[in-house]
């Protein structure tokens, strides 16, 4: 049954509850900063062998937390294997940072290669559970590709307003996926508005991140899988890159989720990075309170200047005793580096964002040794090249084809 362990969604401002089926968004009261949480029958979770249900799953995708899952799973529900990614032990890079039991979570083995995936299956499936088979985002790229991979999975139509700016690779994908897309003059900002009161006039189903509480519900996904893949506990501390604050709230909405279940019995420490030239839920984290500025950072997934999802950021943060970390672009150049260096793995700048605040926070966090610390990589590196090639130095000139040659 649809909705059947769901018992309400519920304002994170102001506490009002929504029944699920009046599909509902945001809060009427509190406006578009009212968001929602999806709160399920815990009691009727545990008492029904909803863990037997998950850890005897045999498939590794996302659908194998159905129980906890706003949506209906069936048949068609599995077009692409979304979720399922691995957790990379980083022995070498953790015993540099002084952080012996040190994972990645990499992200950038998706379908459309970003954690992006895990909010636009849900998302998708709510929309074609309501009997819509249009669905529109606004995104800066990745939530874009993303939506326009999951919907031609679908079989299902993506309408996608991104900034006239997203890197061309991110685009592309999108593009061979048959996406209807509109290019916005102007930034992600701008293109999250004209998305909004196009789904309201259009009777478009509504993906954007910040608004949609289904795909907080996606991305919470990504901290059950840890969660398991830990041996069912959950780490000490968790470092994850932050733009609108969806990805966090998400996770922290998962940790929460187990904790009620009681398969947890604390909650990892949230931290969450932010660039110094897209930092307005860090810098607003103290005195609660939002003041959009234009963004400079090159990190383009996390280059949000008026972030829509940050009454659940600062709660994850707050919640566990985590921390608001900022770092630079030179950071983040570093730790693209770093992390392909040590594990292998490539990330795009927002990706190994994460990262990037780990170097830069560890040395005064006195993170014990027997510390479990977990870094999300969120999307690939093969996804903004140009990006990349800031990390890198210039081309070597060509040499002529002569071991002489390469002897100089
Ligand atoms: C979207 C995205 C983020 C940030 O997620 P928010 O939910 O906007 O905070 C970070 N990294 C990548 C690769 C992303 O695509
Ligand atoms: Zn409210």
């Amino acid at each position: 049954m649809a909705y059947s362990r769901v018992e309400s969604l519920r304002c994170v401002a102001c506490g009002k509850d929504f029944p699920v089926e009046a599909g509902a968004m945001t809060c009427d009261r509190c406006g578009p900063s009212g968001t929602l949480d999806v709160l399920y029958d815990y009691d009727a979770l545990r008492s029904s062998g909803a863990r037997e249900q998950i850890t005897e799953c045999p498939e590794r995708s996302v659908v194998r937390y159905a129980p906890l899952l706003p949506i209906q799973i069936d048949e068609t529900s599995r077009p692409l294997p979304v979720g399922g990614t691995p957790l990379v032990a980083a022995p070498r890079l953790g015993k540099e940072l002084g952080i012996p039991r040190l994972w990645i979570k990499d992200e950038s083995r998706q379908p459309s290669a970003s954690l992006k995936d895990r909010a636009s299956l849900v998302a998708a499936l709510h929309a074609r559970q309501q009997g819509k088979t249009k669905v529109a985002t606004a995104s800066t790229g990745n939530a874009a590709s993303s939506l326009a991979t999951v919907c031609a999975a679908l079989g299902m139509e993506a309408v996608i307003f991104v900034p006239a700016a997203a890197p061309r690779a991110k685009l592309a994908q999108l593009q061979v996926c048959g996406a209807r897309l509109f290019l916005v003059d102007g930034a992600y900002d701008d293109a999250f508005d004209l998305c909004t009161e196009a789904c309201r006039r259009f009777g478009w189903y509504n993906r954007s991140t910040g608004v949609n509480p289904f795909c907080s519900e996606g991305k919470k996904t990504c901290a059950l899988e840890i969660w398991e893949q830990l041996g069912n506990r959950a780490p000490d501390r968790l470092f994850v890159s932050v733009g609108d604050g969806c990805i966090l709230g998400g996770l922290y909405k998962g940790f929460w989720d187990l904790l009620q279940l009681g398969w947890i019995e604390c909650l990892p420490r949230l931290y969450g990075v932010q660039a110094e030239g897209s930092s307005v839920i860090a810098e607003g984290f103290a005195g609660r309170e939002i003041v959009p500025k234009p963004c400079t950072t090159y990190a383009d997934s996390i280059s949000v200047g008026n972030p829509r999802d940050y009454r659940k950021a600062w709660r994850a943060v707050d919640a566990s005793g985590g921390e608001f970390v900022l770092v630079s672009d030179g950071e983040i150049q570093s730790a693209v580096r770093y992390l392909a260096r040590q594990t292998g793995i490539f990330g795009e700048p927002s990706g190994a964002a994460s990262l990037a605040g780990l170097v830069k926070t560890a040395p005064h966090q006195s993170i014990g040794e027997g510390e479990c610390v977990v870094a999300v990589m969120t999307g690939s590196g093969l996804k903004d090249v140009a990006g990349a090639l800031k990390a890198c130095e210039p081309l070597p000139e060509p040499i002529p084809p002569k071991l002489s040659a390469l002897s100089e």
